[in-house]
Parts: C-alpha cells; sequence; structure tokens
C-alpha cells in the first residue's frame, strides 16, 4: 500500500467536486417509500430548485445517471434517425457529445474552432443561413468546456440562430456552468438544458437531468429515435413525472439541502459571484507564474475565461502529469488532468461548488510548490498576486 501524506484530500478537481458535510449528512437518509406524501412534497421543492437554479418555469426530467445520461436523453427525445444536427466545437466535452450524437445515428456537421480561442458565432450563423432546407434540427453548444476553461456565450448563439431564421433547437449543456456560471434557460431562448450533481450543485455524481422548453416538447412528439427509459412521453405518465423506475430518494435529500445552501443560505448571485472572485483569482496567479516562460492560461479570450475551471498550459518540454502526480502524492490534493488531446499538456484546477478563499490559495500554493520541486519555469510569487486581488476585490 502507498503511503499516503497526512491531512484531508484537497479536492481542486473540476467535478466531481467537494461535498459539503451538510449534503452528506443529508443523503445519509434511511429508505423511505418514493410513493410517500412527505416524500413527494419534498422532491417538488427539489423540482422548484433546480428550476430557480436554470432560471425556468418551462419542463424538467431527472435521470438515475451521470452527465452522459443527459445527454442521450436530449438527444433521444428530440431527433430521429438521419436528422443532423450541429455541434459547436470547444473541445473534449462537445467532440464527445458529438460521437454520442453519431453513434445514435445522427448526421453531425461541426462548426470548428481553435480550442484556445473558441468559435465564432458568426460561423453558426453562416452554417445555419446555408441550411436553406433547414435538414438541422438542433445546435448543440457546451457552455463551459470544463476540458479548457472556456464559456461559449449562449445569447450570442441565440442570436446566431433567430438572424439566420433558422428553426433548429438549441440545446445547451450546463454540466459544469450550472450554479457557478451565470445560465438563463427561459430568457436565452435554450430548448434543453443537460445538467449534472457532482460539480456546481455540489452532490455526489450520479443524478442528471434536462430542462425542455415547450417548443421542445412538441418536436419530442414527433422523434422516432429508440428510447425506453429516458423517454419523457413515458415519464409523463409517472407520479414524479420523471423516473421510469425507482427514484433514487437519497438523492433528493442531498439534492434539497444544496437548494438550501444555494438559495436560502448563499443565494444565487452571490453564488455566481464567489465564484467569479475565486475564478480571477487562480488566473491572476497564472498570469504571474507565466513570467519567465512559465505556465500559461491554456483559454486566450479573455472574454471567455471559465469561473468554474482553468486549464493550465504547461511550459514546452514540462509535463503536466508531473504536477498533478507531485501534489497528489506529497501533499494531498487533487488537480484535474488533460483531457483527450491535452493529456499532459494541461493540468486543470477546478473552483466550483463548494469553495472558499483559503481552498483556492492552498491549491495555488500547493501548485507552486509542485512547480518548484519539477524545475518547472515560472515566476515565483503567483500566490501573493492572487492574494493582492483577493484583497482588493
Ligand atoms: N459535459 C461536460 C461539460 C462535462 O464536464 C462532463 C463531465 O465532466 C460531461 C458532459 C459528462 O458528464 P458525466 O461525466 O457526468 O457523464
Amino acid at each position: 500500500m502507498t503511503k499516503k501524506p497526512r491531512g484531508r484530500l484537497f479536492f481542486a478537481n473540476p467535478g466531481p467536486t467537494n461535498i459539503p458535510d451538510s449534503i452528506l449528512h443529508a443523503q445519509a437518509h434511511h429508505a423511505v417509500d418514493f410513493m410517500d406524501a412527505d416524500f413527494i412534497a419534498l422532491y417538488n421543492r427539489c423540482v422548484d430548485g433546480v428550476k430557480r437554479v436554470l432560471r425556468t418555469e418551462q419542463h424538467l426530467f431527472f435521470y438515475t445517471g451521470s452527465g452522459h445520461a443527459a445527454w442521450e436523453a436530449s438527444l433521444v427525445n428530440l431527433l430521429s434517425q438521419g436528422d443532423k444536427i450541429l455541434i459547436i466545437e470547444t473541445g473534449n466535452f462537445s467532440e464527445s457529445w458529438g460521437r454520442m450524437a453519431a453513434a445514435l445515428g445522427i448526421e453531425v456537421q461541426t462548426v470548428s474552432a481553435d480550442w484556445r480561442v473558441g468559435a465564432d458565432p458568426a460561423a453558426v450563423q453562416a452554417a445555419l443561413a446555408a441550411d436553406t432546407g433547414h435538414t438541422i434540427k438542433a445546435v448543440c453548444a457546451v457552455h463551459n468546456e470544463t476540458a479548457t476553461g472556456m464559456t461559449l456565450s449562449l445569447p450570442a448563439i441565440r442570436a446566431a440562430i433567430d438572424a439566420a431564421g433558422h428553426p433548429a433547437l438549441l440545446l445547451a449543456d450546463t454540466i459544469s456552468s450550472l450554479g457557478s456560471i451565470d445560465f438563463r434557460f427561459d430568457e436565452w431562448g435554450i430548448d434543453c438544458a443537460v445538467g449534472g450533481s457532482q460539480k456546481g450543485l455540489m452532490l455526489p455524481t450520479g443524478l442528471s437531468f434536462t430542462g425542455v422548453s415547450n417548443k421542445a416538447m412538441e418536436v419530442h412528439k414527433s422523434s422516432k429515435l429508440p428510447k425506453a427509459y429516458f423517454n419523457w412521453t413515458a415519464m409523463l405518465t409517472r407520479p414524479h413525472k420523471s423516473f421510469i423506475g425507482t427514484v433514487p430518494t437519497s438523492f433528493f435529500y442531498g439534492l434539497q439541502e444544496a437548494m438550501r445552501l444555494i438559495h436560502d443560505v448563499e443565494g444565487l448571485d452571490d453564488v455566481l459571484r464567489r465564484h467569479h472572485r475565486l475564478a480571477e483569482a487562480v488566473r491572476r496567479c497564472v498570469q504571474h507564474w507565466s513570467g519567465n516562460n512559465g505556465p500559461q492560461l491554456y483559454c486566450t479570450n479573455a472574454a471567455r475565461y471559465s469561473d468554474s475551471v482553468t486549464a493550465v498550459l504547461m511550459p514546452e518540454g514540462f509535463n503536466a502529469e508531473e504536477i498533478r502526480k507531485t501534489a497528489l502524492s506529497k501533499f494531498n490534493v487533487s488537480l484535474g488532468g488533460g483531457l483527450s488531446r491535452l493529456n499532459g499538456q494541461v493540468f486543470r484546477i477546478g473552483h466550483l461548488g463548494d469553495l472558499n478563499e483559503p481552498m483556492i490559495l492552498g491549491t495555488l500554493a500547493v501548485v507552486e510548490l509542485a512547480m518548484q520541486i519539477n524545475g518547472v519555469p515560472h515566476t515565483a510569487g503567483g500566490v501573493n498576486a492572487a492574494i493582492s486581488y483577493l484583497a482588493a476585490a
């Protein structure tokens, strides 16, 4: 058995994220009949709470499954074999959603983009304008690309669809933005939002959901892709208007507590402000390190910096996995790794969910320590740059 460093695991991953003790305790609930009236009342309060986070008054369906389940639900409920979708390239997660669609028999057209800069909404508009026969049925946009630390402006994508006069649905992946970065389902004209439990909502992995617009519910009625567990029409016949099978009741005790923390204890707007403040402290630190040929922010588009995760690009010739290994094995700090083609090139600092200044400063200090141990060039004192920002902000 390898010797573990002392102290509690310091978790700086971009999902799953830290689970507050009060949520852990809430989930440790004895079994209840999911048809019990008290449970159904609690369940309905959770539905209302999640709708408030999504900022929607339209439909919501839950699934026992991670974010992939909600991805699949969004596709099989809205599309038919041979339909075409337009995926906006952001990074690993836009590619994975596209691969899933292709495996389901959907034709995938991609608006390509430099992962460090992001896609141009004008290119989305051009692709839709060129589709005069309206063969594209949906535009799929990852609101926050967890692999690169970059956001996509959903209002700009909505505007591009409208400017092209195209009827395609707008599907948004909010898995690493919800509860961390401003998201407005109804106001932004989103048709389907894919969300998961294990990031901004601070729960364990395994519960996911989709917000669905009235327009999308109409489209759903004629969708022909095979569906069973994910079938929204079948779900609407069930008492919870979700879940074909047993309702994972423990999750809802946890979710009730998460909604209390977000809406009642802190307030959603303040949750988002906290995420921005901590994210900016991380960025100031990395920008400071970048002097002396040090590591850099992977995202080079300041207008699209992510407030939930920062990907840090290593200097040429240095492997990001070494930093992760040192941080974990010597200091019990878990950082996110580089995904797909970014493996070894970047490590990621997750700054979403249940997080405060000491957790961020501790993580940054350990990254700087790991860089010194591994002889990675950088300008020392990045943590001081973060402190100066936090003191003034
Ligand atoms: N989309 C995004 C943006 C993600 O970050 C993730 C996971 O990290 C997923 C989709 C897939 O979700 P899951 O791993 O919960 O299935």
